[in-house]
């Protein structure tokens, strides 16, 4: 037996171990198990694609010691920056980590791509061992690999910008944008046909900027309120991304890896798209169709506030309350003092459950993460459209920490950014209470009609304080 042969066989169980991955993943009580399968078969096929590498394939050599050296200093380098930026990072900044890490396979892609072409291209086509026949399909590689991944690339990297808000959510509107995304795939069309037919050195590098760009201009184009979907969307890029670098190399697992991510990540964006009211062929076109949204400045008349001591008042009066967390309940690290006060409220007897907006916070699931690690009951948990048609029999909502996913303009304005999203109607309650520290506008950037309607009172302020004033004045 080779060490060929053992590699192969690795690889093979540790692609079922990344299909058991993903179906533990799939369901809450089994996601832990998912994760532990998705880690085996990760370290199982880096042991196998190294042993491969140092001893060298069938009929190759194996690496120089400088080789392997190098080899070492990024693998050690790579494990030791992932560990530390897993250990640190704050669950409010997991979108962006995500984002970023796409963003590497991205480049990882071109740069397969890259060299790729200067051990075959660039070589001559008489000088390679790829049968004739079958140069033609490699020169298609190079230029498709390199073209998935430089999207990815500069894609992944504006989301991150988006998302960590080093750049303004809002969506980039040049003049015909759609015009220029569909003027760009076809340019990259005819490269790819030219380079097919003579790989030159130009045609690549054309087809790389324009891929660049157009990455960058299709994510610039979306605006914040669809950057859920787009970061499941990059998720797929980046399995395409990193199929295409398995046919370049010939690796058969990153071929299996890179479309297991692929498309589960497209059926993910799929599904949320569904969920959001969103076409899924916009939203993977750079926002294809949609016009710059045109509502903005309406003067929506004076808002009421609130104390936390009347807040506490209300809700010992109240029979029934729900509670919709959003992304500031995230900062706020809220989420103790809600469950405490959620305990105190069932135990007078008040019926207390919370809705679950599908995009609340800024990962999907973000909400019932974090009222799973304060131990608050699954049963009383629910999801939006669970919910939805029990607020006009509500007394009191406590919005805590949410906007975008409580703004009523998603249903009633046709011209806002969020137009058609579904949204919680928590202003069909009869008091909302909305907590958060100042006017200031949610993600998508829009101000919230909600905060100005004659049933709902502000409670200024970092959420977890308010909170807990809440809990002492009961
Ligand atoms: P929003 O981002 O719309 O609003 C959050 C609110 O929390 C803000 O209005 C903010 O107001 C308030 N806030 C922030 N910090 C605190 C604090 N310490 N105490 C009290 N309030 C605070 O959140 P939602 O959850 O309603 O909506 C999520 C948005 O994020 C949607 O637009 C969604 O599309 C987007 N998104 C979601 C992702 C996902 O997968 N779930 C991923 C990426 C984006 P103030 O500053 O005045 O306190």
């Amino acid at each position: 037996m080779t060490i060929h042969s053992v590699a192969i066989a690795a690889y093979l169980v540790a692609a079922l171990l990344f299909i058991m991955s993903l179906a533990g993943l799939s369901k809450h009580e089994t996601a832990k198990q998912g994760i532990w399968f998705g880690i085996w078969g990760m370290a199982i096929a880096l042991v196998a694609t190294i042993s491969l590498a140092v001893v060298g394939e069938e009929g190759h050599e194996g690496m120089t010691t400088l080789g392997i050296a190098l080899m070492a200093v990024a693998v050690i380098a790579g494990a030791a920056i992932g560990l530390w930026r897993a250990r640190v990072v704050q669950m409010t900044g997991m979108p962006e980590l995500i984002a970023l890490l796409h963003s590497f396979v991205g480049l990882a892609a071109v740069l397969v791509g890259w060299a790729a072409f200067y051990t075959v291209e660039a070589q001559g086509d008489a000088q390679t061992e790829i049968a004739p026949d079958l140069l033609g399909i490699h020169h298609g590689e190079v230029i498709v690999g390199v073209f998935i991944g430089a999207v990815t690339f500069t894609g992944s990297i504006v989301a991150f910008l988006k998302l960590s808000a080093r750049i303004d959510s809002k969506p980039l509107m040049l003049p015909g944008k759609n015009a220029l995304n569909i003027g760009a795939l076809a340019v990259f069309v005819v490269l790819t046909v030219l380079f097919v037919i003579q790989p030159n050195i130009g045609f690549l590098i054309a087809g790389t900027v324009l891929a660049l760009l157009l990455g960058w201009h299709l994510v610039a184009s979306i605006g914040g309120g669809d950057m859920p979907v787009v970061v499941s969307m990059l998720n797929s890029y980046s399995g395409w991304a990193a199929a295409a670098s398995g046919f370049l190399l010939g690796n058969n697992l990153l071929i299996v890896t890179g479309a297991l991510v692929g498309s589960s990540g497209a059926y993910l964006s799929y599904i949320m798209c569904e969920a959001m009211n969103r076409s899924f062929i916009s939203v993977i076109a750079g926002g294809f169709g949609i016009e710059a949204p045109t509502s903005g400045d309406t003067d929506y008349g004076d808002h009421r506030e609130i104390t936390a001591a009347e807040t506490a008042e209300l809700l010992s009066e109240a029979s029934s309350v729900i509670i919709t967390p959003g992304y500031g309940m995230a900062v706020a690290q809220a989420q103790y003092p809600v469950a405490e006060l959620t305990r105190q409220l069932r135990e007078k007897g008040v019926n207390v459950r919370f809705g679950i907006h599908p995009v609340a916070g800024r990962l999907p699931g973000h909400m019932n993460v974090l009222l799973a690690e304060a131990k608050v009951p699954y049963d009383i948990v629910l999801e939006m459209d669970e919910i939805n048609d029990d607020f006009p029999s509500t007394d009191v909502v406590l919005v805590i920490g949410a906007n975008d996913t409580v703004n009523p303009a998603a249903e009633d304005d046709p011209t806002s950014p969020i137009a058609g999203m579904p949204v919680l109607r928590v202003w069909e309650a009869k008091d909302v209470i909305v907590f958060k520290r100042s006017m200031a506008v949610g993600y998508a950037g829009v101000q919230n009609p909600l905060f100005f309607r004659p049933n709902t009172a502000m409670l200024f302020g970092d959420a977890k304080e308010r909170v807990e004033d809440i809990l002492k004045a009961l």
